[in-house]
C-alpha cells in the first residue's frame, strides 16, 4: 500500500526521522492558511499523488510569499500532472503539501529496500541525490552502496557510519546522518513497509539533515496489524478495478495492454502473460483468481476484465486443480449473461472436471473459441484482438 509525502513525513516524524514542518491542504485557501502558520519567509507548495517525479513535472513550486503560494496552489491542484511514474493519462492532484522551505547544500539518496536476492533488508545510500535512482544505477552504478542488515541484530550504528561517509556527508554532520538512518531503518521494520526511499536526503545551510521527500510503501500482508496505517489509504489514487477486486480477494493488477486474462495462481498468471507477449499481444491485466474461488468470485473477475474499456479480447487459461474446471465455467457463464459479452473469449480448460466444464461452456450458447494448450489459447486471443 501506497500513502503520499506528507503522511509519510510524518510516519518518520514519529520515529524521530528530521523532516521539514509542514501542513496538508485541499483547498487553495488552506494553503494560504497553512504557508501563514508555518510563517517561513519561503514556502514550498508540493502536489500529492501518488507517484515521484513531480518537481520535473512542474508539482514542486518555491513561493516566496503567501501570493505565490495562492498562485502555485491554483495552478497545481486541479491539474492532472505526468511524470514518468504516473503512465500517459497523468493523477489529478487533489492534495498540497505546504512545506517550509529548506536551505539546500546539497541532495542525497537513502533508501531502505527488500533485496530478494539475500533475503534481507538492505540500506542503500548515494551522493548523486535529486536524480532517479534508477538512472543512477543504469550509468553509475558505483555510485550506489549498500548495507545488508542482518535481521538477527537490525541495522548496526558502523554500517550507518560507514555509508554516511562512501556518500562524502560532511564529516560534522556524520552523527545526525547515522541518527537519521538508524531511525529511518526502525521506521521501517517497525511499520513492515516494503519500501521506504528518501530522495532527496539534504544537508542544509545551518547543518541539519533533513528528508526532502519520502516515498514509502507498506506490505499489505501486515497490514492488519496497523491500523493507523489503512486509514491513511487514499482510494481516490488507486485503480477502481483494483479497489473492486481486494473487495472479493482477488490478486488483480491493472496494466496497459488490450487481453484481458483469467488464470488460476501467480505462477501460471505470470506464465500467461508471457506468453501473450511472446505471440505479440499485450496483457491487459494480471488476475489470480487463487486456488479455492466461488463461482461469484470467477464471475465478479470476469466483470472487472470487461469493465476495462481497453480489453479487446479475453483469454481465461485455467488448470485445475483446487480449482475445478466446472466452477470456472459456471462463473463464465454467469458474468458473461450479467454484462453483455461483445469481445471474443479464448478458454483453455485443463485439469480436475474439465470435461463438465467443457460441456458448460458449450451448452452456454455464448460464443467462445476452445483452446488446445496454453501457446494454442495465446496465438488464438492474440489473433483475434488483431
Ligand atoms: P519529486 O521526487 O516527486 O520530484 P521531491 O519532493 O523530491 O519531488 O521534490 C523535488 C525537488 O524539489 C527536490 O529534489 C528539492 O530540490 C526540491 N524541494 C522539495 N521540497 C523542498 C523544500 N521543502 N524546500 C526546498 N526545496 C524543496
Ligand atoms: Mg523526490
Amino acid at each position: 500500500m501506497n500513502i503520499h509525502e506528507y503522511q509519510g513525513k510524518e510516519v518518520l516524524r514519529q520515529y524521530g526521522v528530521n523532516v521539514p514542518r509542514g501542513k496538508v491542504a485541499f483547498t487553495v485557501d488552506e494553503a494560504v492558511e497553512a504557508a501563514k502558520e508555518l510563517g517561513t519567509s519561503v514556502v514550498v507548495v508540493k502536489a500529492q499523488i501518488h507517484a515521484g517525479g513531480r518537481g520535473k513535472a512542474g508539482g514542486v513550486k518555491v513561493a516566496k510569499n503567501l501570493d505565490e503560494v495562492r498562485t502555485y496552489a491554483e495552478d497545481i491542484l486541479g491539474k492532472v500532472l505526468v511524470t514518468h511514474q504516473t503512465g500517459p493519462e497523468g493523477k489529478e492532484v487533489k492534495r498540497l503539501l505546504i512545506e517550509e522551505g529548506c536551505d539546500i547544500k546539497k541532495e542525497y539518496y537513502v533508501g531502505v529496500v527488500v533485496d530478494r536476492g539475500t533475503g534481507r533488508v538492505v540500506l542503500m545510500a548515494s551522493e548523486e541525490g535529486g536524480t532517479e535512482i534508477e538512472e543512477v544505477a543504469e550509468h553509475s552504478p558505483e555510485k550506489i552502496f549498500k548495507e545488508v542488515v542482518d535481521p538477527a541484530v537490525g541495522l548496526l550504528m558502523f554500517q550507518a557510519r560507514r555509508l554516511a561517509y562512501a556518500i562524502n556527508i560532511p564529516n560534522e554532520l556524520v552523527n545526525k546522518a547515522v541518527k537519521f538512518m538508524m531511525s529511518l531503518y526502525q521506521a521501517f521494520v517497525e511499520k513492515d513497509c516494503s519500501i521506504a526511499e528518501i530522495n532527496p536526503l539534504v544537508v542544509t545551510g545551518s547543518g541539519d539533515v533533513m528528508a526532502l521527500d519520502a516515498k514509502i510503501n507498506f506490505d499489505s500482508n501486515a497490514l492488519y496489524r496497523h491500523k493507523d496505517i489503512v486509514e491513511l489509504r487514499d482510494l481516490a489514487e488507486e485503480d477502481e478495478k483494483e479497489i473492486q477486486a481486494s473487495k472479493f480477494d482477488l490478486s488483480y493488477i491493472s496494466l496497459d495492454g488490450n487481453i484481458g486474462c483469467m488464470v488460476n495462481g501467480a505462477g501460471l498468471a505470470m506464465a500467461t502473460m508471457d506468453i501473450i507477449k511472446y505471440y505479440g499481444g499485450e496483457p491487459a491485466n494480471f488476475l489470480d483468481v487463487g486456488g479455492g474461488a466461488t463461482t461469484e468470485k470467477v464471475t465478479e473477475a470476469f466483470k472487472i476484465i470487461l469493465s476495462d474499456q481497453q480489453v479487446k479480447g479475453i483469454f481465461v487459461n485455467i488448470f485445475g486443480g483446487i480449482m475445478k474446471c466446472d466452477i470456472i465455467a459456471n462463473g463464465v457463464v454467469e458474468a458473461a449473461k450479467q454484462v453483455s459479452l461483445d469481445r471474443p473469449l479464448v478458454v483453455r480448460l485443463e485439469g480436475t472436471n474439465v470435461d463438465l466444464g467443457k460441456k458448460i461452456l458449450n451448452e452456454s450458447g455464448l460464443n467462445i473459441v476452445a483452446a488446445d494448450s496454453m501457446s494454442d489459447g495465446a496465438q488464438k486471443i492474440v489473433a483475434l484482438v488483431k
